[in-house]
């Protein structure tokens, strides 16, 4: 699973780790996931691992259907995400007295601020990135960096008063529309922002299994592991926000959080179901989905992956460079990559320099550089090698992520 990479500070993967310590002590590690990512399916499949396929789950529980909402069929208000089908769906589990999870992966309430009057949008000072309501707690938010502000009553690019409106659904807007069209039912918004520790978010998970909550609206916080005997139904809002952006891993993280929730309906003796809503179901990655075929989906993803020499059938590695001055950092890139002769002693192919796809985090321009080798390279030697043969000014920050999960 992604969340075993840490991106914060040192950059490494906890999975990768433990397979290498084990290696080096001569002992045994369990990989255990119902969702395993393309690496681990791909090394058992080369019989570098052994694999062991549980054919049953847990209980006598069932995995459940998965199908599609097309969103281009279904009549929709404005500011409305529930589709009238799904609408349906949900007042069935409430007249049954069964629980319902909507579920969206964006905090907050709206990720967008817009002006009425000048279109601008607000954002963060320090970050290329917008600012996400949180009406919950009453403030902006910079998903970046963290920082805060007070929404502001004028427009701060044109000044006009009580002119800036949400656009787009978050959790807390999700849970607004709900209560809404569900007025009697009991909802309860789970994302990591809402509660204020890991101890309250147990207690309140304990609470809703069993029984406290008819709609559970939540972010992928509620994807992993949580055992929600009484939910039948999953109703995903957005199924097409992870494809988006359409990075090296879009198509295996969706793949792998649309099951993981969809996991969650009918784990004890009740049928569940899940419908994701999705403007796009003749897409590969909703179809395999929906077919809930994995080994054909992995086949099909370990193969672009191969053609494209791509992890894990080739090292990747992303370059980052940040610093306060956008010149400096672009001319040590560019110096990089124009002096690189260790790398292209190995035949690496190098991409770049660009604007990262967030071009500034708290203040600091991101450049980013890609570099790409075959797999019997020591890609990550020799990028060493690379980095360390330049002098890095004190405010330039370079960083190697081998393997990145992640393209921000
Ligand atoms: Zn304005
Ligand atoms: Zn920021």
């Amino acid at each position: 699973d992604i969340s075993y990479k840490q991106e914060d500070g040192v950059l490494y993967s906890a999975r990768d780790m433990a397979v290498m310590r084990a290696s080096i002590e001569q002992a045994s590690v369990v990989l255990a996931s119902a969702t395993p990512s393309l690496e681990t399916w791909a090394n058992a499949d080369i019989g570098k691992y052994n694999r062991v396929d549980l054919t049953e789950r847990f209980g006598d529980a069932r995995i459940p259907e998965i199908l599609a909402i097309d969103m281009r069929d279904q009549p929709m208000e404005r500011n409305s995400w529930i589709s009238p089908h799904l609408k349906n769906e949900v007042e069935l589990r409430l007249e049954r007295g069964e629980q319902s999870l909507l579920f969206l992966n964006r905090r907050g309430y709206a990720p967008i601020t817009v002006c009425r009057k000048c279109g601008d949008q607000v954002g963060c000072e320090q970050c290329d990135a917008r600012m996400v309501e949180h009406r919950f707690q009453g403030y902006l938010m910079c998903h970046q960096c963290g920082e805060t502000k007070q929404m502001p009553n004028v427009c701060p690019s044109c000044g006009e008063v009580d002119c800036l409106t949400a656009v787009g659904p978050g959790v807390e807007r999700l849970a607004e529309e709900a209560q809404e069209k569900f007025p009697k039912a009991k909802i309860s918004v789970l994302s990591s922002d809402m509660l204020i520790s890991a101890q309250a978010l147990k207690t309140r998970i304990k609470e809703i299994a069993l029984g406290d909550a008819d709609i559970i609206i939540g972010t992928q916080l509620v994807a992993k592991g949580h055992n929600f005997p009484l939910l039948t139904l999953v109703g995903v809002i957005d199924s097409d926000l992870a494809l988006m952006g359409g990075d090296l891993r879009a198509a295996e993280r969706t793949f792998q959080l649309m099951r993981q929730v969809a996991g969650r309906a009918g784990r004890a003796d009740k049928k569940g179901i899940a419908f994701l809503q999705t403007h796009q179901p003749e897409h590969s990655v909703i179809k395999a989905i929906l077919k809930g075929d994995e080994e054909e989906f992995w086949k099909s993803e370990a193969q672009q992956r191969r053609l494209n020499n791509m992890p894990p059938f080739g090292k990747l590695a992303g370059v980052i460079l940040k610093g306060p001055n956008l010149n400096d950092v672009f001319n040590l890139a560019n110096n990089m990559v124009k002096n690189a002769h260790i790398l292209n002693s190995i035949n690496a192919q190098i991409y770049g320099p660009a604007p990262a796809p967030i071009a500034r985090v708290r203040g600091n321009h991101r450049v980013r550089i890609l570099v790409k080798a075959s797999k019997e390279t020591m890609l990550q030697n020799s990028l060493m090698k690379w980095k360390n043969s330049f002098k890095i000014p004190k405010d330039i920050q370079v960083t190697i992520d081998i393997d990145p999960q992640s393209f921000y």
